[in-house]
């Protein structure tokens, strides 16, 4: 039996063994940008407690919200194609429910801790009290390498894991959706396998394929909520679509729907990067081409018409728009100085340190926090589970409509609110979604 150990952050596995099939990946072995040294539970913890005192809410109640409400870790056993069982580790935490229903997503990643997780469960309280859907946070996810694992080893992993925290899971009680590297496939093998403990129960899970009750717009929600919100911010910057210079960190789910719904509207998007590499073409990158060739399975820095950069450099381009859509911690204190635009809309969920944001307030660069511009995705989701609920189905105009509008009134409280009080968009944003936390734990009588 071998027990996983999570990789290093130079992408090797820790226990310095060869991956399941015995060969190294290419995405192993390219180089990529050094991730902060601060974790993301860190980075959480940090906004949180500024905006707590500046809230001045009382050290009692802010160690209540700061902790989890449920943590699980589970063990996943499974036999991959070397003939051996991998023990993985899968965990679900639950940061609060006092607005409604768990609900975050769940990622495979050979990175992933309890540590991790936390963090990611307690922005999605946050989160979901920002944009006002009736949800508390949660997060999961399973410290496998996924990039690695055949389709077959991935719907163990995905069903093995429901087996073990069904008990937690449920449409009133905790909603899981896809994050890194888990997908609409992946909700479906976990909607199948609840399904068989529990009934037949499309709320159980979002993000679902549109032929098991998925949502139309669904996939495409997170990227297209970061540009809904480049097009509420571009007037202040004097940006149109046409004179918009855009460079996306992670084309996966997130940076690729961003690139290409941008790229749609008329944006240039002159460098992308992906775990494999990084590319410019300062006159665009024809995205929709990039998309179908890494969909058939070419790699970034193979496709024609664009330059390899190391990936360290597309941070250096020059443009208009940053947007990190990868992993946490890729802007920190010794890489924030050399961005080179004038706004940064965060698609990944904690990609800037707390160094990193000060330095980046320091050159006069907005950033459009995560804990607000990547809520596109659970907003769609709270629409599947909703249209779930009554077993109906809405078309892709109107969830695209209802999802602008409601990160559009979410983005005016949070803007207007950074202006009376002179703080970030982020400060505001924490204190907004812990106000509203604060105040549906209250009525509930959990504080007093
Ligand atoms: P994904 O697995 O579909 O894509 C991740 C992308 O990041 C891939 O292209 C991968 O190659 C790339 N990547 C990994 N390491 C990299 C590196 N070192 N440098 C450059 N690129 C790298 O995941 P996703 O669903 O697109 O999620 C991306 C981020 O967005 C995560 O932080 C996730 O938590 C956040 N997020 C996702 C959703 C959603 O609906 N999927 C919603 C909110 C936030």
């Amino acid at each position: 039996m071998t027990t996983h150990t999570p990789r290093t952050k130079d992408g090797l596995r820790g226990d310095g063994q060869a991956p399941p099939d015995g060969s190294p990946r290419e995405a192993d072995t390219a180089v990529r940008p050094r991730r902060a040294e601060i974790s993301n539970l860190e980075i959480v913890d940090h906004y949180f407690s500024v905006a707590a005192e500046r809230l001045g809410l009382r050290d009692d109640i802010a160690a209540v919200l700061r902790s989890s409400y449920r943590e699980m870790q589970v063990q996943i056993p499974v036999k991959l194609s070397d003939g051996k069982i991998h023990v993985f580790s899968g965990y679900r935490v639950q940061h609060n429910g006092a607005r409604g229903p768990y609900k975050g997503g769940i990622r495979f990643h050979p990175e992933v801790d309890l540590d991790e997780i936390r963090a990611l469960a307690s922005l999605m309280t946050w989160k979901t009290a920002v944009v006002g859907i009736p949800y508390g946070g949660a997060k999961g996810g399973v410290n496998c390498p996924a990039e690695e694992l055949t389709d077959d080893e991935l719907e163990t992993v995905a069903r093995m894991f429901v087996d073990r925290v069904d008990r937690l899971l449920g449409p009133t009680r905790d909603i899981p959706a896809p994050d890194v590297n888990t997908n609409a496939q992946t909700m479906a093998w976990m909607m199948d396998e609840y399904g068989k403990l529990h009934g037949y129960s499309p709320a159980c899970v979002t993000g679902k394929p549109i032929a098991l009750e998925g949502s139309y717009g669904r996939e495409a929600a997170t990227g297209r909520g970061l540009i809904y919100l480049l097009r509420e911010v571009a007037p202040r910057l004097e940006l149109t679509p046409s004179t918009t210079r855009l460079v996306v960190q992670g084309f996966g789910n997130v940076g690729s729907w961003a690139a290409r719904i941008a790229a749609q509207l008329g944006c240039r998007v002159v460098g992308i990067s992906d775990a494999g590499g990084a590319v410019t073409n300062p006159n665009g990158i024809d995205v929709e081409e990039l998309y179908a060739h890494v969909r058939e399975g070419g790699r970034i820095t193979e496709f024609p018409n664009v330059e390899p950069i190391d990936p360290d450099e597309l941070l250096q381009l020059e443009c208009d728009v940053f947007i990190p859509a990868a992993l946490g911690g890729m802007i920190h204190k010794d890489n924030a100085d050399l961005l080179n635009c004038r706004l940064v809309i965060e698609g990944a969920n904690s990609p800037t340190t707390p160094a990193a944001d000060e330095i980046l307030a320091d050159k006069g660069i907005l950033v459009v926090p995560d804990v607000l511009a990547n809520a596109g995705g659970v907003i769609v989701s709270y629409f599947e589970w909703v249209q779930n609920l009554q077993h109906f189905r809405w078309d892709e105009r109107e969830v695209n409509d209802r999802l602008g509008t409601i990160i559009r009134k979410a983005f005016r409280e949070v803007s207007a609110r950074a202006g009376d009080g002179g703080s970030s968009l982020r400060l505001a944003a924490y204190e907004l979604g812990i106000e509203r936390v604060v105040e549906a734990a209250t009525v509930r009588g959990y504080i007093s």
